[in-house]
């Protein structure tokens, strides 16, 4: 499909044929199509633009992000469809380890994701280079690496269904969420929620981090923290006026 940028609804069918031809390529599943219409919905009524309150949660996460031993961030079929190339920029200037971790995976799709990522200068873990168990999540997610997750003090599992971040905190992990539903398990559940589109907040934290990577480990330890409860409280209300 042929949209041109005067489009009233330009950003947004532009971010569904990306999906839809990352669905070809065998990046996304079906399912991974559905979960992106539930977020379009919640973009819809925050208005399509990034609130005060996510710029205070993506400072948060990227000064978790620099004080972090081994941060992780966690690819799904979505994020690497729509952010591929940001997640790797956002990984080589924190640095930051990736990890594949899919909903519905197969040997095929685990591979493509990894040579996309690679393709673009950055380096994938995947369960297959030495596996750990993550107990509480359906077999296929539990699976992680030793080298990864595995290893991880500080998770950003983004996109992600409300088991995945629940596991991650009762494994010991402090966790971070980027989900346009405030709604969510994982929004309520994550030490830090960005409720905004990840297409939008990524390119932000990258910037966050470039810029916190200066700074003196006290004057992160205080940025780190976070009023997730207020935040998610600031995301209903502007939801509700909009809808009003
Ligand atoms: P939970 O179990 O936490 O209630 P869920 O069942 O809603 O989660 P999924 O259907 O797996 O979880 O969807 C993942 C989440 O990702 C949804 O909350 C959806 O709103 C969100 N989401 C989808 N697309 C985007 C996007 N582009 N940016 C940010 N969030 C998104």
């Amino acid at each position: 499909m042929h949209v041109t940028p005067d489009h009233p609804r330009y950003v947004s069918l532009s971010l569904r044929e990306r999906l839809i031809q990352a669905h070809e390529r065998g990046i996304v599943s079906i399912a991974g199509l559905i979960a992106h219409g539930r977020g379009e919905a919640f973009d819809y009524l925050l208005g399509e633009y990034t609130h005060g309150f996510a710029i205070d949660a993506i400072e948060a996460m990227a000064a978790n992000i620099v004080l972090a031993r081994h941060p992780v961030f966690v690819v799904n079929g979505n994020v690497a469809g729509l952010v591929a190339e940001d997640v790797v920029a956002l990984s080589r200037d924190a640095p930051l380890h990736l990890e594949v971790n899919l909903f519905t995976p197969s040997a095929g799709r685990t591979r493509t994701i990894v040579e996309l990522i690679e393709g673009l200068g950055g380096v994938a873990h995947t369960p297959e280079e030495d596996t750990a168990t993550l107990p509480g999540v359906s077999s296929s997610r539990s699976s992680i690496s030793v080298f990864g997750l595995g290893s991880a003090d500080f998770v950003v599992a983004p996109l992600q269904d409300g088991d995945m971040v629940h596991a991650l905190k009762k494994a010991g992990m402090k966790t971070a969420t980027i989900d346009l539903n405030p709604l969510s398990r994982s929004a309520h559940d994550a030490d830090i929620t960005v409720v905004d589109n990840i297409t939008r907040a990524v390119p932000l934290i990258r910037d966050a981090v470039r810029f916190l990577k200066k700074r003196s480990r006290k004057e992160l330890e205080v940025i780190s923290r976070f009023d997730k409860e207020g935040a998610l409280h600031e995301a209903h209300r502007s939801m509700t006026e909009r809808y009003r």
